[in-house]
């Protein structure tokens, strides 16, 4: 069970088909832990989406129920593909939803990567 008051782990989830191959998408990084791939419906000139592989569905669960390698490797692939994209000069941020006051849409843990341009203060 999630910890996070959302419904358990739902396998259809977009993300889930997204990581067994069932949708594309357009990838920039892939390793045992994690797969990034650029956002649909971008917020900024670069917008990439970062997911773990395994079935967490927000960042409560990640953070309370994943072992210390996954975690590891899940940031460390978070910091690769920033690179990997150029962004680490001028700076970037990452972002992620949890739940519906956090306007979380997708139930498969995700951090968002924005750059590209200066960004404004977050909205509340
Ligand atoms: P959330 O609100 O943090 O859950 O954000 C979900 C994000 O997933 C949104 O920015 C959507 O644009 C993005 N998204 C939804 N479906 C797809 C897809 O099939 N490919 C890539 N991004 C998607």
């Amino acid at each position: 069970m999630p910890v996070s008051g959302l419904p358990p782990y739902d396998d259809g989830n977009i993300f889930a088909r997204i990581l067994r191959g069932e949708i594309p998408a357009r990838k920039v990084f892939e390793d045992k832990h994690a797969l990034a791939f650029h956002d649909i419906a971008p917020q900024a000139p670069v917008h990439v989406l970062v997911i773990p592989k395994g079935r967490y569905v927000s960042v409560a669960d990640f953070s309370t129920q994943a072992g210390a390698e996954e975690v590891a490797g899940f940031w460390r692939a978070v910091g690769q593909v920033a690179k990997q994209l150029g962004l680490e000069g001028q700076g970037f941020r990452v972002l992620t939803n949890m739940g519906a006051d956090g306007g979380q849409e997708v139930p498969h843990f995700h951090v968002h990567i924005f750059g590209g341009k200066r960004l404004g203060a977050m909205l509340v």
